[in-house]
């Protein structure tokens, strides 16, 4: 890895892959093949936007690791993808994955675009052009991308069917997150944001913080963003505030989620969503709140705004939404997090469902019931490690989920 090019949240993430090698105590040879990505692929790519022009665009994958299995990992759309982000995200991922027990390594791609400044034919024609760059990269044994910020169900459709173009036949869990009509998870879309949902509850039930008539702020009302709002009110709490890319908006007595997500769609951003008042979007981190839900992008809560967080509990939907300095800030000030390699497990732990094909064989009933086992066994032990590292439970999700990965590594060896 060429180190110049390292950004501050890399650091930081290798900076806790270090400090939880430490705890574990792991041999120097496996901290050195866990600590970067087995493969990194660049490619640059050409697109025929409506208007007959080409434009080239900056596509990446990166695989972290495949000990435990195929690599899993999103793929995004956004103009803030670069190869040092994705690394930092695709060791996430080997993580995640581990840390729910499931039989998948890590891996993140991305696409340097607005999708909002395309067409919807443009997106499609991008996808199909990543697909035959990034070429026998992706595979479903190899590494399965998923929907992350800026992609979806229709985006998974296109690199599923431009993959069996390209292989001559339909191959089914190349990806994961399609829709219900291609084999696709029918709880897939919604299963990010609802575990996280259940997780909050669960450790608001810890710390004696009662989820009916709680108030919640959000920042990002996309797939995770949304689909938590909704879970969260089901279980009686109000959604007060809501920040996304465009702005903020406020209604203390609880926002209408459904109109508000409708003018989302159609306007690109919840600002000015009627009945609402309209809020600056750093505004609505700060807020006097019993629950902050961050379902955006990474580095949101810094050194210079982490003391302004009066949340009791503080979820991670998005990855990397806190950076470690502000970490120190949150525990200081008794705000329990909920980490994001168990707080936004519940989406590649549905995705394991569709991969498999198990999902087919199982009522949403039961495969939201495999989905919960599974996250909530991972905070029993993730509180119950915390207890031992002096109530760091990041530390703790991120110990016992490198443990399970150095595990499958030792076990495989090396020839
Ligand atoms: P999405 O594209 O559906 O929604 C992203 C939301 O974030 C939008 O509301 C957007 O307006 C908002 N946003 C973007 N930039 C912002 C900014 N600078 N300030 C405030 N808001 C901003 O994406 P998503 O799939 O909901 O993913 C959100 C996060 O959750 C990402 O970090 C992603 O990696 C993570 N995640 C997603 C999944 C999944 O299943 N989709 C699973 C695990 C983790």
């Amino acid at each position: 890895m060429d180190l110049t090019t390292r950004t501050a949240t890399e650091t930081a993430a290798l900076n806790l892959f270090d400090r939880a090698a430490d705890v574990l105590e792991l041999e120097p040879d496996l901290r050195v093949a866990l600590a970067l990505p087995e493969r990194e692929t660049a490619v640059r790519f050409p697109v025929r936007m409506d208007d007959g022009r080409v434009r080239m665009f900056n596509g990446y994958r990166v695989r972290h690791s495949t000990a435990r299995g195929p690599a899993k990992g999103g793929l995004r759309y956004d103009l803030s993808v670069s190869l040092p982000q994705l690394r930092q995200l695709a060791m996430a991922m080997t993580l995640k994955s581990a840390l729910v027990g499931l039989p998948f390594g890590g891996s993140k791609g991305g696409v340097i675009v607005d999708p909002r400044a395309l067409s919807a034919a443009e997106l499609e024609r991008l996808t199909r052009r990543l697909v035959r760059a990034l070429g026998d990269d992706i595979g479903p044994d190899r590494d399965i991308p998923a929907p992350d910020a800026g992609t979806n169900a229709r985006v998974m459709s296109w690199i599923f069917d431009e993959y069996a173009q390209l292989h001559g036949r339909p191959i089914a869990n190349v990806v994961t997150g399609k829709p219900t009509e291609l084999g696709g998870s029918p709880i897939r879309s919604g299963a990010t944001g609802v575990a996280l949902a259940e997780l909050i509850e669960a450790a608001a039930s810890r710390i004696e913080l009662p989820l009916r008539g709680a108030n919640v702020a959000l920042q990002g009302f996309g797939n995770v963003g949304f689909a938590a709002a909704r879970a969260l009110r089901g279980m009686g709490a109000r959604v007060i505030a809501i920040a996304d890319v465009g702005g903020g908006v406020i209604r203390t007595d609880g926002i209408d989620l459904k109109s508000t997500q409708r003018w989302a769609t159609e306007i690109g951003t919840v600002a000015g969503a009627p009945g609402t008042e309209s809020i600056p979007a750093a505004d609505v981190l700060a807020l006097p709140v019993d629950v902050l839900v961050l379902a955006a992008l990474e580095g949101q809560i810094t050194r210079t705004n982490a003391a302004m967080v009066h949340a009791r509990l503080l979820a991670e939907g998005a990855n990397g939404p806190t950076v470690p300095d502000a970490d120190r800030i949150l525990r200081d000030n008794n705000v329990f997090v909920l980490p994001d390699i168990l707080a936004n497990a519940g989406g590649v732990t549905a995705s394991y469902l569709e991969w498999s094909g198990q999902s087919l064989s199982l009522s949403e009933e039961q495969a939201q019931g495999f989905v919960r086992a599974r996250l909530h066994d991972a905070l029993d032990r993730v509180l119950d490690q915390a207890v031992q590292l002096g109530g760091d439970i990041r530390l703790a999700a991120h110990v016992l989920a490198l443990k399970a990965v150095a595990a499958a590594a030792r076990s495989r060896g090396v020839s």
